[in-house]
């Protein structure tokens, strides 16, 4: 059972900052519920006052600037997987989106709560880091842009600080002649592996790759030392360029035997999915 909760419904950054400094940890941030009412409910966490964000105008914003989208935290998995701007100009985010769980959470759930939960088992983050995506986060007294990379601090862990809030997502369009693909590979609702790439492949030579693992680890990760060695290589020799990397990606993916598998079989599907992931993105259309 749950306790009951007084509801605050601030229209501005201002007000719901200013409630989280005056209510201080016996207030929540709300967006969709998804994940909050479950904790709530499991008594892992403990609130009695719940800062409803979606009345926020800002938040619930989708625009474009200088060729990169704009999403504002509050949209919905849904609302993101099916509009048009960004399944044309981000068709990989879009995808990861039309995959998160089921769609009661789906239209439930947001792109900023999912975020600023960094729950490892999640498919947006792992896409948004191959499209350099930032995050703009603030409070009463101003904003800070980061990128998501630096957003994302361990498992659960992100850069927000107390009073904070995740505001909106900048999505960079690819850079001209990539193409991108995620895939993720799943047992239950919660992907047990998402990989997210992004190159120029052309004749099956991978040039200017982008690559990004989620799930398997405490936080999704782009594979930078990775993307170099394998500029240059044709999708033919990708597999064994992957599977001599397996102490790189222990290190840099810190993967876990958990409920949805082993250390190891995660390890190996890793190499696997990301040279599967790179014959899908070879197959399709630039994303410019
Ligand atoms: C059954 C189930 C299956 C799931 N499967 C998947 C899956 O397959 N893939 C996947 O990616 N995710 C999955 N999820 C997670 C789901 O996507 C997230 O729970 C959802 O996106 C969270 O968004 P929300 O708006 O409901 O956040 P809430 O539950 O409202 O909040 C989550 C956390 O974020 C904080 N928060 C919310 N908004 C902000 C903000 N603007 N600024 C700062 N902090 C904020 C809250 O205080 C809270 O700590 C699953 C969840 C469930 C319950």
């Amino acid at each position: 059972m749950l306790n009951p909760l007084k509801l605050v419904q601030p229209t501005s950054v201002q007000e719901a900052s200013q409630a989280l400094a005056e209510f201080g940890d016996k207030a929540k941030l709300y967006a969709g519920g998804a994940e909050l009412l479950l904790l709530l409910r499991n008594g892992l966490i403990d609130a009695e006052i719940l800062i409803d964000v979606k009345k926020i105008e800002r938040l619930r914003r989708l625009d474009s600037n200088n060729g990169a989208l704009r999403v504002g935290a509050c949209l919905t998995h849904h609302e993101l997987a099916t509009n048009a701007a960004i399944r044309e100009r981000a068709p990989s985010f879009a995808y990861a989106e039309s995959q998160v769980a089921n769609i009661r959470v789906r239209n439930q759930g947001s792109l900023g709560g999912n975020l600023a939960f960094n729950d490892p088992h999640s498919d947006p983050g792992t896409v948004l880091l191959v499209h350099n995506a930032s995050v703009t986060i603030g409070n009463a007294k101003g904003e800070r842009r980061l990128a998501l990379d630096d957003f994302f601090v361990d498992m659960y862990a992100t850069a927000l600080e107390a009073g904070e809030l995740l505001l909106e997502v900048e999505i960079p369009s690819l850079p001209a002649g990539m193409t991108s693909a995620y895939q993720r590979l799943h047992r239950y609702q919660r992907p047990t592996l998402g990989v997210a790439v992004a190159a120029r492949i052309a004749q099956g030579v991978v040039a200017d790759a982008r690559l990004a693992v989620g799930c398997i680890g405490p936080k999704a990760q782009r594979l930078t030392e990775l993307e170099a060695k394998i500029n240059g290589v044709t999708l033919t020799d990708m597999q064994s360029i992957f599977a001599e990397q397996k102490k790189y990606l222990r290190d840099i993916l810190r993967p876990v035997d958990d409920l949805l598998g082993s250390a190891e079989y995660k390890l190996y599907m890793t190499g696997v999915m990301l040279v599967e992931a790179l014959a899908q993105a070879a197959e399709r259309r630039p994303e410019d």
